[in-house]
């Protein structure tokens, strides 16, 4: 009788465990959509990690700086990275995006901010969680309240409803 071998190792699932988290998505330089989506796709790729969830594209004026309309949209994911793990990769696509930092509020090419990671609270040098301005935006809160209601109380929906802000109907992104 063949003795029965022992099962090969296999790769942990792929981000079955690990902490939901959102990520706000932002770009001002060049084909601000197409980088958006591009990032979307970027993200999907990280280890241990998948796409949950996306809010459709919205677009606003810049707050507290000049340049072109942004446009925005948040993400949900699920992740096995540590925070700071998560944060490293979306720096470095940033940073494949063309992302340039020559002074704060200035145009980008992509901006990755993680606003919430699990329940957690965090603040370290590289790294506050829930994000410090997450309340005060508008083009965070629309997107998050549509694919994470249970995140946005509406008072705080209210104290931005004077911010300028279109949701753009159209399809943006393919499924990831
Ligand atoms: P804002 O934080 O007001 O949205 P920004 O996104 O333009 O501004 P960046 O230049 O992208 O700011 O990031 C500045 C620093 O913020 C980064 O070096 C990063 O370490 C830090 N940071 C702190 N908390 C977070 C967070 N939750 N998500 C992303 N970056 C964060
Ligand atoms: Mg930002
Ligand atoms: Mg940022």
């Amino acid at each position: 009788m063949t003795p029965i071998q022992p099962t090969a190792a296999r790769p942990p699932p792929l981000a079955s465990t690990g902490s939901t988290a959102y990520i706000g998505l932002g770009a001002n330089l060049g084909d601000a959509p197409a980088a958006l989506r591009s990032a979307v796709q970027a993200i999907a790729a990280l280890p241990a990690t998948r796409v949950l969830r996306w809010s459709a594209l919205y677009r606003s004026a810049p707050v507290d700086a000049a340049g072109p309309d942004y446009h925005n949209a948040v993400v949900a994911v699920q992740t096995a990275l540590t925070p700071h793990g998560l944060l490293a990769a979306l720096q470095a696509i940033e940073a494949a995006a063309g992302r340039e930092r020559p002074y704060r509020n200035a145009p980008r090419t992509l901006d990755l901010d993680i606003l919430l990671f699990g329940g957690q609270v965090l603040d370290t040098p590289a790294l506050t969680v829930p994000h410090p301005r997450l309340r005060e935006r508008a083009f965070v809160l629309l997107p998050l309240a549509e694919i994470a209601p249970e995140h946005v109380h509406p008072a705080w929906l209210a104290a931005v409803q004077d911010q300028h802000i279109e949701r753009l109907p159209a399809a943006w992104c393919e499924a990831v």
